[in-house]
């Protein structure tokens, strides 16, 4: 038995090598500092960024309805790092657990929510107000920012035999001063400050580089930066001695990682196709929407 995944040896490789050291160091640093000089000063409500805002609200309510793969199987960038027995449940569309989230959990993904909308409009005023800010946000054709629903993509692959689709849309997508166009996806924990800091948090979590792999799939990116912020802070006094809040990391999507994700989505379509489910993976039960149904020893 390996000691070692596959995506923690491309990862000790990408240090080893010191790939991670220099442009990506260099790119998630620049975002570290963009945010922090940002939030140095206050800034009072810029009309056009806010008219901007509801526009691109209304966009959303427009078009709320998602793709329609035609009978093909789709995945979610999210899913990319879960069970494969439950990626199988999910396109076989197996009744979910009824999950009731208490109220105190119900706040909790509230507050996360509002954290992501304002991350995504502090960007659009970085890239308005900042002299010449290492990032900036990118925008389509009919002028809205590059993120959520105005970038969703779908994609359909034909891999090891098989066809299935991946569907998604990123928290956006920023233009790095070089021209280079970076994936930004932004995370948040609700705990406690001590999630982000250097001694809790290494790296970024596989789960969420995975989930960069499919976006590269999806968006034909390379590079990518995940950025975490707390949402519990440091207590207000602390002053020049809080604890780090916000933490950026640099993810650049190797071939064989885009070309081991597609081998899992074929494994798990194979399946589907075959009226069968793939092994258990008791690692990935805890959020898992189907343990009723699973039928695996010790969930
Ligand atoms: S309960 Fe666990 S093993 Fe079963 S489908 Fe979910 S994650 Fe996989």
């Amino acid at each position: 038995m390996s000691l070692i995944s596959k995506a923690d040896a491309i990862k000790l490789k990408k240090q080893v090598t010191g790939e991670v050291s220099s442009r990506g160091l260099e790119l998630a640093g620049a975002l570290f500092n963009q945010f922090n000089e940002f939030h140095s000063k206050s800034h009072s409500d810029d009309p056009q960024i806010e008219k901007l805002l509801v526009r691109q609200r209304v966009y959303e309510m427009d078009n709320e309805g998602w793709f329609d793969s035609d009978g093909i199987i789709m995945f979610s960038p999210s899913s990319a790092a879960k069970c494969e027995r439950e990626l199988c449940l999910k396109a076989m569309k197996v009744q979910k657990d009824n999950q009731i989230l208490l109220p105190f959990q119900q706040r909790w993904v509230r507050n996360s929510s509002a954290i992501h909308e304002a991350v995504q409009r502090d960007l659009l005023y970085m890239t308005k107000k900042m002299e010449d800010p290492p990032f900036k946000v990118l925008f389509n054709e009919d002028g809205l920012p590059m993120w959520e629903k105005n970038n969703a993509q779908y994609k359909e692959f034909e891999h090891n035999g098989v066809k299935f689709a991946i569907a998604g849309m990123m928290d956006g997508q920023l233009v790095y001063r070089d021209g280079s166009i970076i994936g930004f996806e932004f995370k948040t924990k609700s705990n406690s400050v001590a999630q982000v800091g250097h001694y809790k948090m290494k790296d970024a979590a596989d789960y969420h580089r995975l989930q960069c792999v499919a976006y590269s799939l999806l968006f034909g990116l390379d590079e990518f930066i995940i950025m975490y912020e707390a949402v519990a802070k440091d207590h207000w006094f602390k002053g020049e001695d809080a604890r780090i809040d916000i933490r950026t990391f640099y993810v650049n999507v190797t071939e064989q990682e885009r070309n081991d994700l597609l081998d899992k989505f074929a494994r798990v379509t194979k399946s589907v196709q075959n009226n069968e489910l793939r092994p258990c993976e008791p690692d990935k039960c805890v959020f898992c929407e189907y343990k009723s149904i699973c039928g695996c020893k010790g969930v």
